[in-house]
């Protein structure tokens, strides 16, 4: 009798709940474990992005009410079927006027925006370079489009230069320079500071590369009529402009504007705007209100400056350190995980909402409290708040 062949033992699969409590085990030893609250009604909000208010806005939120009556609660099918109803198009409209451009394209969220734009412009033969610090949802675009993504140092045109041109000394098998696709943040998320869009476009411009900013913070904040850090330039300068609605226009929701045959081309392409229901009227007609507050009150602009401008005066003469940003995000770098944590706990038991960011949101060593301001905070909201990081100091001291 033969032996038997030893069967090989079939490798046990890993348990689900292994693989979960393992993750869960990593994350938490690295004191990353993030938690999720019911934000108190009462909370003094210096963490939030409705920089000019409007997310409470009784105007705003009367024409959410009124797009649903008008228009029903859901678009009820993607844009590209019969979803696209005339308050989409009245926005897009609207946008392409203000943003002085030919077309814009409304997204369902920034994030399903960035990926769409991306993975229609980009592909594997296409270089793209990224600032080191662009909001993740760029990040995942490009990985998205199977693009290799190449990082310059923050805010640096001669690194992005040094870039550019080594991705045209290597050419690939047919001997193509590769498409070139330039992406930055406008005001970035999570330190306050602009891009400095006239050296990225003139680098694109030397380069044959296309331009593309997200100006999800700057857009309804910065320029004389708010259209953001963009302001005064146009589409030769600036070919692809992202902007979102969820920040300063306070509804939900975003946009990217350009050129008309480049716009159709996303409509085409981009798979997260044709493969998605078209966003509810409600939000698209309360957007369009909000629009108008932006282009018709630009007192509200003038006050959030002088909000940004009180607290940056007050957090100096309490030797605060806080970052150049002159923008009403207003990082103030802690450095260490724990002590953001501690400092923050300490605003929440005086009511006070602020953001702590961790990495892998921001770079190890650089937790910080991430302060918004907003045109709604009044002077003594303000000083609450510059009370409240007294005691942090206080209580922090050994
Ligand atoms: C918030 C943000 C986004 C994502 O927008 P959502 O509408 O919230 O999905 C994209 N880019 C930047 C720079 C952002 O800050």
């Amino acid at each position: 009798m033969p032996e038997p062949v030893a069967e090989r033992p079939a490798r046990a699969p890993q348990p689900w709940h292994d693989y979960l409590a393992a993750a869960k085990q990593t994350r938490k030893a690295a004191g990353r474990w993030r938690t999720r609250r019911v934000m108190p009604d009462a909370a003094l909000d210096f963490a939030g992005n409705d920089y000019l208010g409007l997310a409470r806005e009784p105007k705003v939120r009367e024409a959410a009410a009124e797009g649903a009556r008008r228009f029903g609660a859901g678009a009820a099918a993607s844009h590209l079927v019969s979803g696209h109803l005339a308050v989409h198009e009245v926005l897009e409209q609207e946008l392409a006027e203000w943003l002085g451009r030919e077309r814009a394209l409304v997204f369902s969220t920034g994030y399903m925006a960035n990926l769409g734009v991306i993975q229609a412009l980009a592909g594997r033969d296409t270089a793209v370079f990224q600032d080191r610090l662009n909001h993740a949802s760029l990040i995942d675009g490009a990985a998205l489009a199977g693009a290799r993504s190449r990082r310059f140092h923050h805010r640096d045109g001669e690194d992005l230069e040094r870039l550019l041109s080594r991705s045209e000394a290597i050419r690939d098998a047919s001997h193509d320079a590769p498409r070139k696709l330039i992406i930055s943040d406008g005001v970035f998320s999570m330190d306050g500071d602009v891009a400095k869009v006239s050296e990225l476009a003139a680098a694109a411009k030397r380069h044959s590369a296309l331009l593309m900013i997200d100006d999800a913070h700057g857009v309804g904040v910065l320029g004389e009529t708010g259209v953001g850090c963009t302001a005064g330039m146009s589409a030769e300068d600036v070919p692809v402009l992202v902007g979102t609605f969820g920040k300063a226009l306070g509804t939900g929701g975003a946009f990217v504007a350009g050129d008309a045959s480049l716009i159709e081309h996303i409509t085409q392409f981009a798979r997260s705007y044709v493969y998605t229901t078209a966003q509810p009227p409600a939000v698209t007609a309360a957007t369009l209100e909000a629009l108008n507050i932006v282009r018709g009150e630009p007192e509200l602009r003038a006050r959030l400056d002088d909000n940004v401008a009180l607290f940056r005066r007050e957090a100096a003469r309490l030797n605060l350190p806080m970052a150049a940003s002159t923008t009403p995000i207003q990082p103030l770098t802690l450095g260490d995980e724990a002590r953001t944590l501690r400092w923050a706990a300490t605003l929440d038991a005086c009511g006070i909402a602020v953001g702590a960011i961790r990495p892998p949101t921001v770079p190890k060593g650089q937790a910080r409290l991430r302060i918004t301001l907003s045109a709604r905070h009044t002077e003594a909201d303000i000083e609450r708040l510059l009370d409240g990081l007294e005691r942090c100091r206080r209580e922090d001291a050994p």
